[in-house]
């Protein structure tokens, strides 16, 4: 056999990761929930295309297809699938609403002021609660509205409706 078996490439090392992430998307029941909140079915988690792509954010979700970036093989799964659950969102949104998916580097405040964008924040912000606790959630939250420069004034309220979904 050409292949030497006993190093493995770094291909791998990346289908594992991907492996993973659906698995653990399938088993979730708030994304199966979600499935079902938006009248589709569970063979959305085999066919979800789901890849990895050198992108200026964390990931991103483009006319349903997720990208996330090589930087999350580093992180603790508990973040990466905080993340997914919220690209998850968007790809529900897209198949249902044929919304085309934009891209997430925008920094500015109207940012939070989209209703796509509040909605996958909230079931990740959710997400992030039952796997961290309440308290990491409420300091990822803060940190989003500091980075995304949400007025003082206007905190209060964004903070509650961004955590509005947290049990
Ligand atoms: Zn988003």
């Amino acid at each position: 056999m050409f292949l030497k078996v006993a190093k493995k490439s770094q291909i791998e090392e990346k289908q594992k990761l991907l492996a993973k992430i659906r698995v653990h998307l399938r088993n979730d029941s708030m994304a199966k929930n979600l499935v079902k909140e938006y009248k589709l079915k569970n063979w959305i988690f085999d066919a979800v295309p789901l890849d990895f792509k050198k992108i200026n954010v964390t990931a991103k979700t483009v006319n349903g297809t997720i990208y996330l970036s090589p930087k999350i093989e580093d992180m603790p799964f508990k973040i990466v699938m905080r993340y997914v659950i919220h690209e998850f969102v968007h790809v529900l949104q897209h198949i249902t609403e044929q919304k085309k998916g934009e891209t997430e580097d925008d920094k500015d405040q109207e940012y939070l002021e989209r209703e796509d964008e509040i909605e996958a924040f909230q079931e990740q912000i959710k997400y992030d609660a039952k796997h961290r606790g309440l308290k990491a959630a409420e300091e990822y939250t803060d940190e989003l509205l500091e980075y995304h420069k949400i007025p003082k004034t206007e905190k209060i309220h964004k903070k509650k409706e961004l955590m509005e979904k947290v049990e």
